[in-house]
């Protein structure tokens, strides 16, 4: 039997990169799939088609993960649509790197916004559903940057600082009601957000990998699976690096 058999997903960014792969992932193993996407409707279609082909339902809904309001009535669109969630992936995210010497207002809150906040929106908005059921699973993505800081990328490092913070918080107060919430930590991944790194840049974090490899999305969403699934009930309010060692 499959792990994720009769259970629904909602993975945030789900249409690109490392949601891409964790929607798949989850559909995989039997899970219903939710996405929502910010903006690139042809990577949402292509995806929810991917995951049709596997045999699950699947929608992928526009949302602005870091609009309350929008947030607010995707989620009643799914839990009407699907009936439950009973997995919920806070991946959405991105970059606005800057040195803060020139850091713009703008830039800060737009990354604090959507990787932090859009966290909380989610978390918020099924926070009742989930304590009702006794029951359902939360995977805020991270990253090693909130654990170890990072130059030029001070709002990125403090929103995903934050979502630890979050996590924990989630975890300490759903606890008692069956639902778990754990933090993936990923280093670097091979995607858009990645591939849009100056060459040097993504050279020198290479060499510093002590696996001597990049990650790939696959290699978040096997974690991803594992902290939905039946084996991860007794694991909350961690925070688990998946990084080839990078943050060691
Ligand atoms: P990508 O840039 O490849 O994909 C980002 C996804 O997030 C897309 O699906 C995008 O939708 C969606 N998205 C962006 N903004 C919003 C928004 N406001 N509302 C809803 N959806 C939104 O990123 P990655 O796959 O690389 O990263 C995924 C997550 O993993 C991020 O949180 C990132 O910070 C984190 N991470 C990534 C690492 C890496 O090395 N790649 C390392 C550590 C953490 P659309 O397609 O419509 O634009």
């Amino acid at each position: 039997m499959r792990t994720l058999e009769n259970k629904t997903a909602v993975v945030t960014g789900g249409s690109r990169g490392i949601g891409h792969a964790i929607a798949l992932a989850m559909a995989q193993e039997g899970a219903n799939v939710a996405i929502l996407y910010a903006g690139n409707r042809e990577a949402a279609e292509k995806t929810e088609q991917e995951i049709a082909q596997i045999g699950g339902k699947v929608r992928a809904y526009q949302c602005d993960v870091s609009s309350f309001e929008e947030t607010e009535t995707v989620t009643k669109q799914i839990l009407e649509e699907f009936g439950q969630v009973d997995i919920l992936v806070n991946n959405a995210g991105i970059v606005r790197d800057g040195f803060l010497l020139s850091m713009k207002e703008e830039a800060f809150d737009d990354v604090i916004n959507t990787n932090l906040k859009g966290a909380f929106h989610m978390i918020r908005h099924l926070y009742s559903h989930m304590m009702r059921k006794r029951s359902g699973r939360i995977i805020n993505i991270s990253s090693i940057v909130g654990l170890t800081g990072n130059a030029a990328q001070a709002n990125y490092a403090a929103a995903k600082a934050g979502m630890i913070g979050l996590t924990k918080s989630t975890a300490k107060e759903l606890a008692g009601r069956g639902v778990t919430c754990n933090a993936i930590a990923p280093g670097y991944i091979q995607s858009d957000m990645t591939d849009a790194m100056p060459e040097k840049a993504k050279e020198a974090i290479a060499s510093q990998i002590p696996m001597k490899r990049t990650g790939l999305p696959q290699d978040v969403a096997n974690l991803a699976v594992f902290l939905a699934g039946p084996g991860a009930s007794y694991i909350t309010g961690e925070v688990i690096r998946v990084d080839g060692g990078l943050a060691m």
